[in-house]
């Protein structure tokens, strides 16, 4: 696992780091936008108090380590993803490769302890790379869904067997992962969930269908939540996450939906016919069936927070292409940013964006701290949301 951690760039870094400091060497000056306190205090500034929103080495909540990891995706991302954009979108889903470059980087799986086949970086650390997405305005890709949702699922719930089977080659990038929740007829309900895995013998058969699955095209292994128990109860007791892989008789892959923004993350729909599991490929065994629904709840803030995060940095890159754009262009011979009303407007979209940051850093802090409800969660990604939509509106 050693030799996995020191191939990470970021990784790399981030031991020299640790020995220079440890040798008494000089800091190197990351935090290039710090401020000082009156008591001479170096202190990390918020996003508002600096050049340009985007600028490395803000926020309090973050560390010079977050400051390496941040640099070195924002140049993976300048490299290796925005020449590529344009071809994504057109073909709707994002090239095998880039995933394998990503896992070799250290880009996948970032929050998952290292000891089993994760890269065991902080959940901060990984959700930068979704806030570099919206910086880099390249947010068609689901890696959120692959190291942030997938994985998690197999870390907290599998069984040893499944964690040595997926979580390593996850990490790596060449086992790509997927979670099918949403069905035709079933959204925002997820108990109105009609695919069911029927048990036949030590098995179970598996018919249904979803929609609308990010990274579906491009999948090889899909959690599939299905039903276990029909008409005993609430269908929240019975409902149980599957691992269903690519290449199993009976699951068939449908169209890349066409979606208006997104593009290159892949929303697929997916078919179930007597596809045959055994027990074993209940995420967590047989002690986990009809356990599902409880674990996608507790999951919930976690996934909420990863959607906040991109979409709070997606409405900083806006607001910075927006005032880049008044500052440069002329009307009546002067630049339209001496205008007053344009002033003003940028004063008013700037206050909405850093007050939504800072709830979103406190939504951070509060995960970090194992202490983020889903309620709250809910709340930070509409407080982003609303500061995103209100930027659409100008940009
Ligand atoms: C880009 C994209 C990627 C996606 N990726 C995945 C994925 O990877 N895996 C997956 O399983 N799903 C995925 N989905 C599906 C997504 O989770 C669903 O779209 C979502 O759950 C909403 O379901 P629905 O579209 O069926 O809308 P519906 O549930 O039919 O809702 C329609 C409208 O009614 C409103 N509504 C619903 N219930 C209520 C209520 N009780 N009170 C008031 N209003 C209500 C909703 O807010 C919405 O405006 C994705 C969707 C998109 C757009």
């Amino acid at each position: 696992m050693a030799g996995r951690l020191l191939r990470c760039h970021w990784m790399t870094s981030l031991l020299r780091t640790h020995t220079s400091r440890s040798l008494g060497a000089n800091r190197r000056p990351l935090s290039h936008s710090a401020v000082t306190d009156e008591d001479s205090t170096p202190r990390r500034p918020e996003v508002g108090q600096t050049e340009s929103m985007m600028d490395i080495g803000t926020r309090a909540i973050h560390s010079e380590e977050h400051d390496i990891f941040r640099t070195s995706i924002r140049r993976f991302f300048q490299e290796e993803i925005l020449p590529n954009q344009d071809r994504w979108d057109a073909q709707r889903y994002v090239d095998r490769e880039v995933w394998e470059k990503m896992g070799t980087a250290g880009f996948l799986g970032v929050a998952i302890p290292a000891e089993i086949g994760g890269v065991g970086g902080d959940f901060k650390t990984s959700l930068i790379l979704y806030e570099e997405q919206g910086y880099a305005n390249a947010c068609g890709t689901a890696w959120g869904i692959h190291s942030d949702i997938v994985m998690p699922y197999i870390a907290e719930y599998g069984t040893p067997e499944q964690i040595e089977k997926f979580i390593p080659a996850m990490a790596a990038g060449t086992n790509i992962g997927a979670i099918a929740m949403t069905e035709p007829g079933a959204g925002s309900d997820l108990q109105g969930i009609k695919t069911y895995a029927k048990r036949d013998g030590d098995d179970f058969i598996l018919n249904g269908s979803k929609v609308f699955i990010s990274n579906g095209y491009v999948a090889d292994t899909v959690i599939v939540v299905a039903l276990t128990k029909i008409g005993e109860g609430r269908k929240a007791h019975g409902i149980s996450l599957f691992l269903v892989e690519k290449g199993m008789p009976g699951f068939q892959k449908g169209r890349i939906l066409e979606k208006i923004g997104q593009k290159s993350a892949d929303a697929t729909e997916l078919f179930f016919e007597d596809v045959r599991l055994p027990a074993s490929a209940i995420v967590g065994g047989e002690a986990m069936l009809d356990r599902g629904f409880y674990h996608l709840m507790h999951q919930l803030p976690r996934e909420r927070l990863l959607l906040t995060a991109g979409v709070q940095c997606h409405a900083e890159f806006m607001f910075e292409i927006t005032r880049d754009y008044v500052r440069k262009r002329k009307a009546f011979g002067k630049p339209l940013s001496n205008l007053q009303t344009i002033q003003h407007r940028l004063a008013e979209l700037k206050t909405e964006i850093c007050v939504s940051r800072a709830f979103t850093d406190r939504c951070i802090q509060l995960f970090h701290e194992d202490s983020l409800d889903s309620a709250t969660a809910s709340m930070g990604k509409y407080c982003c949301m609303l500061s995103e939509s209100l930027l659409h509106s100008l940009v």
